[in-house]
């Protein structure tokens, strides 16, 4: 990829942010703290999309940077990919949270929330063009492929996802958390093996491009 490409990205990526920074099409807009529209190398082959942001994101208006987060670096280290070379999101990019009473407390992102921050989503995918999207956990596997998708029925198979882009989805680290015992290590099992899917895709060669597709430019000036 040119260098004036990554540079293309990156920018439409910090564009977007932007907005999304100045989203208040929900309330999560204005109870969150920060925006966490997402992370990474702009011209990444693998992208992950989570759920939503939690506490320790919101803090700090990164994804993934929690407990969940943690697993998630080591889960991607061991097919070989070092976080920064992965593009992290959300389906949503702003924290959604209920009043215990007490404090705020995480909660799932509403089909509302969802439908409102697709758009953003839709934008990040169209701009990094990834090879591979891993979904993470229920709610952004549904998000892509629909309320009757099953995590545990349909989990490790791929689906064509957004632009045509290959999708599989697994179970979200934080689930994988909750888990002890033997209950843990099957858990373990099955997203070693998605991954282990994941990371042969990407190992295969990328389809061709269309026979009358544009050739790349090389300029020394765009
Ligand atoms: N869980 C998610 O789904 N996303 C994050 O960014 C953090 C935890």
């Amino acid at each position: 990829m040119s260098l004036a490409e990554r540079a293309k990205r990156e920018r439409d990526l910090a564009v977007a942010a932007e907005v999304v920074e100045r989203c208040r099409k929900c309330v999560i807009g204005s109870t969150r703290r920060s925006s966490v529209y997402g992370e990474g190398d702009p011209c990444a082959a693998l992208m992950v999309v989570g759920e939503g942001p939690g506490e320790t994101e919101d803090k700090l208006g990164r994804p993934f940077v929690g407990r969940a987060g943690e697993l998630l670096d080591r889960m991607l280290l061991a097919i070989d990919l070092p976080r920064e070379d992965v593009f992290i999101c959300n389906t949503v990019k702003c924290r959604p949270t209920i009043d215990t009473g007490t404090r705020l407390a995480n909660r799932a992102p509403t089909p509302d929330e969802m439908r409102n921050c697709r758009p953003y989503l839709d934008e990040q995918i169209d701009i990094i063009r990834p090879r591979v999207i891993l979904a993470l956990g229920a709610p952004a596997a549904k998000s892509f492929l629909g309320e009757r998708f099953s995590i545990t029925k349909q989990r490790g198979q791929w689906f064509e996802g957004p632009l045509g882009i290959p999708l599989l989805a697994s179970f979200h680290p934080a689930y994988i958390l909750r888990q002890t015992g033997g209950a843990m290590t099957e858990v373990k099992r099955m997203v070693w093996a998605d991954l282990k899917q994941v990371r042969d895709r990407l190992a295969a060669p990328p389809p061709a491009p269309p026979a009358d597709a544009a050739p790349e430019q090389h300029s020394l000036f765009d």
